[in-house]
């Protein structure tokens, strides 16, 4: 069954922060907090709901440099920064004018997920899964991954002294496999693609009680984690909304819950309730998404993915129909990009900017390109980017098109011959 009984989770005295109970994003059933993550009702997915009080930005202002400061808007005990995690966030949030400039509209803005102690945005999610499934009473940090969350997670398990069992496709970057088990945890490669991995990780979940899936019986507390990238993005623009985002989709979560961090920000007077509007990138070798919502779809039929943008790679988006409830109330859209045009995306970013995204970057890069191109994003509004990982980790997409200009014996007259001096 869908329900996951963590080991305490029958005790009545949780402590997680503002948190109050799950509810069903299908049918609004209520259940108290614990590790599930489907409804008993419709099993319709489980979100986390909150009786937030009054949330003062001076408060947030005064909490420590992590995505800790908003705590008091996470699912996660108020003690929380007591015990080791990754403490991700507050990355740079960058005005990219010269990238603004080759774009050809009047303001950028990148939010730059590389800083964070992995080097992607999963930290964020898997730092607020391991203090809520702590505090739920598991011993175990787990994942099905794509690349960057086994990075994370077995980061996380680390530090905390967990155990870590992290289920990847075997065909992964050689550089995400490695940085992965660096860090000493179980990590298994599945030959399968993801989605095969995921129902394994359903499947194991459902037998290992004391495992905390992060993104799949802890999902709903792991998927609060995205919040804090619309926080960030707010509180570093002055307290206030961007016009436009765009955001890449894997499962879909990120992107909805950025979108559930700025409306909680209006909600508690923290921001203005201006208008924004929320735009989805994807790659062409896995647009679900994307196809859905040109067809006018409110469902996603699942495809096989073939893209070099594998942490996007996910067939079945666990969150497809909400992303396009999201897009389309907010008057965004969905555009996708081939992996020729993932690559140029780096290579612009890494160009004007100086900031080497991984080709989860280059989706987003290139995919605003094309919203400006095709008139969907409005060239005088301002936009943020959301660059989620690193380029380090996917060489293998840049290797064969760039490398030094000329190589030439230890000589100045060869050093300028080859700058054409
Ligand atoms: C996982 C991931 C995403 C998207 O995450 P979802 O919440 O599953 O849509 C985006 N960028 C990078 C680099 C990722 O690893
Ligand atoms: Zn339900």
């Amino acid at each position: 069954m869908t329900t996951i009984e963590a080991p305490n989770s029958a005790q009545q005295t949780l402590d997680l922060g503002p948190a109050r109970s799950l509810v069903c994003r299908e049918c609004g059933h209520q259940v108290p907090l614990a590790a599930e993550f489907a409804c008993s009702e419709c099993f319709g997915p489980l979100e986390v709901g909150y009786d937030f009080g009054t949330v003062r930005r001076e408060d947030i202002e005064a909490g420590p440099q992590s995505i800790w400061r908003y705590r008091n808007l996470l699912p996660v005990p108020s003690t929380v920064d007591a015990h080791p995690n990754t403490d991700p966030g507050c990355t740079r949030l960058v005005r990219a004018d010269r990238l603004a400039k080759a774009l050809g509209v009047r303001r950028i803005w990148v939010k730059d997920d590389t800083g964070n102690p992995t080097h992607s945005f999963k930290d964020r999610v898997v730092a607020v899964a391991l203090a809520a499934a702590r505090e739920l009473g598991f011993k175990v940090l787990a994942c099905p991954s794509t690349g960057n969350l086994a990075n994370a997670v077995a980061a996380a398990a680390a530090r905390a002294g967990w155990e870590s069992v992290v289920l990847i496709p075997s065909s992964l970057e050689r550089a995400k496999i490695l940085t992965t088990a660096v860090y000493d945890g179980a990590l298994i490669a599945v030959d399968g693609n993801y989605d095969d991995v995921n129902r394994l990780a359903t499947e194991l979940a459902a037998d290992h009680e004391d495992w905390a899936f992060v993104n799949v019986n802890v999902r709903p507390y792991y998927a609060e984690g995205s919040k804090t990238l619309g926080y960030e993005v707010a509180e570093q623009l002055g307290w206030r909304l961007p016009d436009q985002i765009v955001v890449p989709i894997a499962s879909g979560s990120q992107l909805t819950k950025v979108d559930k961090g700025f409306r909680e920000l209006g909600e508690l007077g923290l921001v203005e309730q201006s208008p924004y509007r929320v735009f989805g990138a994807q790659a062409t070798g896995c647009s679900p998404v994307a196809a859905a919502f040109k067809a006018g779809h409110d469902v996603v039929t699942p495809v096989k993915p073939d893209t070099i943008a594998r942490s996007l790679a996910i067939g079945a988006p666990a969150d497809g129909p909400y992303v396009l409830d999201t897009v389309r109330r907010t008057n965004g859209s969905i555009e996708n990009v081939s992996d020729e045009e993932v690559v140029e995306g780096i290579r612009l970013l890494a160009r004007t900017e100086g900031i080497f995204a991984e080709t989860a970057g280059g989706v987003t890069v290139a995919t605003a390109k094309k919203l400006i191109e095709t008139g969907q994003l409005d060239p005088d509004a301002e936009t943020v980017l959301l660059i989620t990982g690193d380029g380090l980790k996917t060489l293998d997409a840049v290797q064969d098109r760039i490398g030094p200009r000329a190589t030439v014996p230890p000589s100045a007259a060869a050093v300028r011959e080859a700058l054409g001096l």
